[in-house]
């Protein structure tokens, strides 16, 4: 059985008296992008509500609960910009937010505009259908819940339907089977248990020191060998949070001028120019002191030049040999075949690799090893058997299409997005899909999704939806939809972009889907939060250049 306790349906239908709820704009999904498009449509007059699956807010920060759960990004850079307020009064307690802090951030958010109101919640919509003959959105919930409404804006994350993998023989096992992305809300005892983790993506060696202590044995199923640095979190001290608090405005804007709206600690030094002594002395420093995704600021052609890129990944092996006892082991945690930071680099505030050496943990290599079937009580390997008591899925996200591929929605021209995006997952300037009129998606593929900082581009893209549903209705334009052209050619230009970056040199990562045929199709706009949002003004001015209105 794999557990999750936020999924209960909602016993009280919304809708009343058997009629639909009629909508001028229908959110989907109540994570941070969806509060703010509550906020700023209601704002303009717009009569909307959120739909929500879970049973609170908080998207990613609410179901995502699993131990050592933390942003990667510094607090007062991860959080809405929109309110001043907000800024001032919000106290964050530490450097990089635990999940509880930011979901409490977000709780604090829907109290303090009143959004708890418009939200129905444990309401799961499982379809999504156009009537072209009053112009309305139907949406339909697994629980027979409908909303009609003119527009639909689908604010249901990056990363928010678990990649779901199902092992040979997993129904036998007689132990929990739990899930990183849908982790229960009560305290779970594994104390007595062997615990097998399988997946070192980001939340796997998020969660692995925070488990280690708490169970009697883990054995982790690593299949791509990852690059994992050490976070210097710390609490805010008060000069810190006088910094921001006195300078938010020029620091926001400083924000919004970098690629991935997040300021980072640069080193404009390159390293292809400078000494051994100065690399290893500036790693050195990274690693201890300022590490989790500074350490890719290093030197300021990590990121471009694959030379470069290679001395630092170098660097990462070193310490992974340095700090695992076993040769052997260290081997096998190495990862090769992919330039650092292709692959989401990951980040933990206790260690990851020297995890390696308690005598409780063991490391199986699913490169070296293939997983033949689980059994009642154990894993079994082409290898060994391997006797656990519970399972613990670390194995990640479809991302950016997941959510709305997993939605029955049916396009006027009678094809499903499903279906569509099973070939080539698109959408014109991340945000709209050709046949899908009148229907915006937050972070849809083609958006900057996990490349920018996702407190920043929602907040961008819902001003900008709003903006266009304003525009909408104040020149009494029934329809709005892209053009497929259009649509053709941003996936296009976001393909072009990603060709000059490193991360297309991955074989397989988060931001790159492979379709059936063997076609790579990189998913997230490269260009940087400042390009994106150009483009997005430019299309804006350009009265909705590139869709058709109607
Ligand atoms: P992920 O990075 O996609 O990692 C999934 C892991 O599961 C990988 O090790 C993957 O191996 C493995 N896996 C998948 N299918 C498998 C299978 N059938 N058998 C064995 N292993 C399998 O997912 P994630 O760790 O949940 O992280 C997703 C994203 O969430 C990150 O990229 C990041 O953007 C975000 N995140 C951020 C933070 C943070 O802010 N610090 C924390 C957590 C997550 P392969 O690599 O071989 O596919």
């Amino acid at each position: 059985m794999i557990y999750s306790e936020h999924t209960a349906p909602n016993p009280q239908s919304p809708i009343k008296n058997n009629t639909p709820l009629r909508l001028d704009v229908a959110i989907v999904g109540a994570g941070l992008a969806g509060l703010y498009a509550l906020y700023r449509l209601r704002a303009l007059g717009f009569n909307c509500q959120i739909i929500e699956a879970g049973s609170g807010v908080g998207g990613t920060w609410f179901w995502n609960r699993y131990p050592g759960a933390r942003c990667d990004i510094e607090s007062f850079q991860y959080s809405y910009s929109f309110s001043p307020e907000l800024e001032q009064e919000w106290r964050w307690t530490e450097r990089f937010a635990p999940q509880e802090e930011i979901l409490a951030y977000l709780n604090h958010v829907a109290d303090r505009f009143s959004l708890r109101d418009d939200i129905i919640f444990n309401c799961c919509i499982t379809s999504a259908r156009f009537d072209t003959e009053r112009n309305l959105w139907i949406l339909t919930s697994s629980t027979g819940f409908i909303c009609e409404s003119r527009f639909c804006v689908m604010a249901t994350g990056v990363l928010s339907k678990p990649r779901e993998i199902h092992l040979n023989g997993q129904d036998h096992f007689k132990g929990p089977i739990y899930s990183t992305a849908t982790w229960p809300e009560h305290p779970i005892d594994l104390s007595d248990k062997s615990v097998a983790l399988i997946g070192t993506g980001a939340s796997g060696t998020q969660l692995l020191p925070h488990l280690v202590d708490g169970v009697k044995d883990i054995t982790v199923f690593q299949r791509t060998p990852n690059f994992s640095v050490p976070t210097s979190n710390a609490l805010v001290d008060s000069a810190y949070e006088a910094n921001w608090k006195s300078n938010y405005k020029a620091l926001r804007e400083e924000q919004f001028s970098t690629p991935g709206a997040v300021i980072f600690d640069v080193n404009s030094a390159k390293a292809s120019e400078v000494s051994e002594a100065e690399l290893k002395a500036e790693f050195e420093r990274r690693w201890t002191e300022d590490g989790g995704l500074n350490f890719m600021r290093s030197f300021s052609d990590l990121s471009s030049d694959e030379a470069s890129n290679a001395i630092a990944a170098d660097f990462i092996r070193s310490k992974i040999a340095e700090l695992v006892e076993d040769p052997d082991i260290a081997r096998k945690l190495m990862p090769y075949g992919y330039p650092l930071d292709a692959r989401r680099l990951a980040t933990t505030d206790r260690g990851f690799y020297e995890l390696f050496n308690r005598p409780n943990v063991r490391l199986v290599s699913l490169l070296e090893e293939k997983i033949e079937k689980v059994t009642e009580y154990a894993i079994v390997t082409d290898r060994a058997t391997y006797s656990v008591d519970a399972i613990i899925m670390a194995t990640g996200f479809e991302p950016m299409t997941g959510a709305l591929a997993a939605m029955d929605i049916l396009g006027t021209d009678g094809i499903t997005l499903c279906e569509k995006w099973k070939t080539r997952p698109s959408a014109y300037l991340g945000i709209a899909m050709s046949s899908l009129p009148n229907l915006f998606a937050v972070n849809g593929p083609g958006g900057p999704g996990a490349l920018q900082n996702v407190f920043s581009s929602s907040e961008m893209v819902v001003d900008w939806i709003a903006e266009c549903i304003s525009y909408l209705t104040k020149n009494d334009i029934k329809l709005i939809e892209a053009d497929s052209e259009a649509e053709s050619k941003w996936m296009e230009e976001v393909q072009n972009l990603a060709a000059k970056t490193l991360m297309i040199k991955a074989p397989t990562s988060g931001y790159i889907y492979t379709n059936e045929a063997g076609e790579r199709i990189f998913l997230c706009y490269s260009g940087g939060y400042p390009q994106y949002r150009k483009h997005l003004q430019e299309v804006a001015e350009g009265k909705y250049k590139g869709f058709r209105l109607y």
